[in-house]
């Protein structure tokens, strides 16, 4: 994950009527976009700092220049964040985890319906901004969420673990066709799952 903004993996209007496409458009390119921005700027200045490897940098937010330390926090964490999000979507979603990582939800949830509710309650249940997470630590999967652009890959995290599936709980991310309801935003989210992502990222996981 360099510091660029990658391309959508698919059209901003592909995951219609789950996902808007302005919302997509606005997310991708002015929210995430800005990240990237005000990441490069902060790590501009410190370049030693900027030739790392970027989950170098999350994993060591407490080192960091302490003039830098909050906006690549934030910043940082939006862009690998949302780096990580998009591919997490498809218009062609199998709706049902694949592979070992169903298998793995299976063993730890008791089935994916089991997984989804507690997902759920864990994006439901951030208040304010943030994210939903299902994470490898200690060789399990959990579920859990942090606030703001926090990331479970950082030191300075409340949640920590290698990220398999994750999900904006953002209002921007939902806000121009769901308003208020955060519920129905991940209600509808479910249908745009990318499972076979979301194995890869588990198969990555269990190596690293
Ligand atoms: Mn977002």
């Amino acid at each position: 994950m360099e510091f660029v903004l990658p391309n959508l993996p698919y059209s901003s209007n592909a995951l219609e009527p789950y996902i808007d496409t302005i919302t997509m458009e606005i997310h991708h390119q002015r929210h995430h976009g800005t990240y990237l921005a005000n990441l490069k700027a902060a790590l501009e200045k410190y370049p030693d700092w900027a030739s790392k490897e970027f989950e170098f940098i999350l994993a060591n937010i407490q080192q960091l220049p302490e003039d830098i330390r909050t906006a690549v926090r934030n910043n940082g964490g939006g862009h690998w964040n949302h780096s990580f999000f998009w591919p997490l979507m498809t218009p062609n979603s199998t709706k049902q985890p694949v592979g070992k990582l169903a298998e793995a939800i299976q063993k730890t949830f008791g089935g994916f319906e089991a997984f989804q509710e507690k997902f759920t309650q864990a994006a439901l249940g951030r208040f304010g901004s943030g994210w939903a997470w299902l994470v490898w630590k200690d060789g399990q999967l959990v579920v859990g969420s942090t606030p703001n652009q926090d990331n479970p890959l950082m030191d300075i995290s409340e949640f920590k673990g290698k990220p398999i599936l994750g999900l904006d709980v953002w209002e921007h991310a939902y806000y121009l066709k769901y308003q208020n309801r955060r519920a129905d935003y991940i209600k509808a989210w479910w249908n745009v799952v990318n499972w076979e992502q979301a194995e890869a990222n588990f198969l990555a996981a269990q190596r690293a």
